[in-house]
């Protein structure tokens, strides 16, 4: 059978466009990655140290017949940052979606957070985010995406220790309102995702506190990164045109 033009821009709904994805290598942001290379993206992502594990995402990417290469960056390094923006369009020659994912978690009684640790979080979860928009921008066109990776924490903090975390990702919140005004005008969306418990190396099900959190969930479990990765993809297209200074909860029902 024929594959008509409909069905296969349907099937690859983002074939043309390129994409930066950081913290690209594990977790949550390496099912990003995949997810956006499989609906037809390029895909630069950034990494920290897991240089094999880039690779590991960068080859699946490649086998399946898509584009992806690997940039370390990192997010708390302000000119890391800006030339991870600009490898990515250079590298493709183009820049449509950046997605915000590399982010530092931190647990602990608000007492003893020490001042190094609090630059460190917020440099990480907070400037790097606002520079890399700051430095996509200046690439972005019509129809361009920014994405960023909150917290249900940034909604509701339902135990003790989340005050830097918290903090930190609430923090998004102002920054992606702010941006879907500056950047409506140029027909650039702005979004943010907030997963709840995903299973990942930062926050796995089999934790210490794992069952507390999912407890915390309607859902009672926790999610996949596949399940954020979704929401991230359906932002990135079509389905996301009209979407922007949005916060949108993937937590299993965590802020109900
Ligand atoms: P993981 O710890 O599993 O993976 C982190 C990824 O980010 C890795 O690719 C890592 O690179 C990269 N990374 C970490 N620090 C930096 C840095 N300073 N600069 C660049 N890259 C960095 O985390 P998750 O997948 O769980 O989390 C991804 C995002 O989702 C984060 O923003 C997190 O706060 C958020 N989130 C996660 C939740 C969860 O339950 N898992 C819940 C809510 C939000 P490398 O492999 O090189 O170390």
């Amino acid at each position: 059978m024929m594959m008509t033009t409909a069905m296969a821009s349907a099937a690859r709904p983002l074939a043309g466009r390129a994409a930066l994805v950081t913290g690209g290598s594990r977790g949550i942001g390496a099912a990003i990655a995949l997810r956006l290379a499989a609906d037809g993206a390029a895909v630069a992502l950034t990494y920290r140290h897991r240089e094999d594990l880039a690779a590991g995402v960068v080859r699946e990417i490649e086998e399946a017949g898509g584009r992806a290469c690997a940039l370390r960056a990192d997010g708390a390094d302000p000119e890391a940052v800006r030339a991870s923006v600009a490898a990515a369009a250079d590298r493709w020659g183009r820049l449509d979606i950046l997605v915000n994912n590399a982010g530092a978690g931190v647990v602990g009684p608000f007492e003893g957070l020490a001042l190094d640790e609090v630059d460190r979080v917020l440099a990480t979860n907070v400037r790097g985010p606002f520079l890399a928009a700051q430095a996509a921008a200046a690439h972005l066109a019509e129809g361009g995406r920014i994405i960023s990776i909150g917290s249900c924490m940034a909604e509701r903090v339902a135990f003790p220790g989340g005050s830097l975390y918290a903090t930190s990702k609430a923090a998004l919140t102002g920054l992606t309102k702010a941006l879907a005004r500056e950047l409506g005008p140029r027909g650039i969306t702005v979004n943010l995702v907030h997963p709840g418990p995903i299973d990942t190396d930062m926050n796995p099900a089999d934790g210490e506190s794992a069952e507390l959190q999912a407890g915390f969930t309607s859902l009672g479990t926790y999610g996949r990164p596949a399940d954020v990765a979704a929401t991230v993809a359906h932002l990135a297209g079509e389905g996301g045109r009209y979407i922007t200074g949005a916060a949108l909860a993937v937590d299993g029902g965590f802020a109900a």
